[in-house]
């Protein structure tokens, strides 16, 4: 399973992934973005956030089961 994340060292909170996704993305009270709901949009729309992420914050983590 892959797990979306948003690193916050690297976030400028600039929230360009939320335009692409709102429904994925949204702003902690420290303004930086954090993956509310990692399947609030398709595939597609995921990897655009990833690509189009001004400082390359957001990332897949890989998760596995044990
Ligand atoms: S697009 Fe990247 S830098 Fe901008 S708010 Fe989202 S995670 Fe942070």
């Amino acid at each position: 399973m892959r797990i979306l994340r948003v690193d916050p060292e690297k976030c400028t909170g600039d929230q360009v992934c939320i335009n692409i996704a709102p429904d994925v993305f949204e702003m902690n009270s420290e303004g930086k973005a954090y993956v509310k709901d990692q399947v609030g949009a398709d595939e597609e729309t995921l990897q655009k956030a990833v690509k189009q992420c001004p400082s390359g914050a957001i990332y897949w983590e890989e998760a596995f089961d044990e």
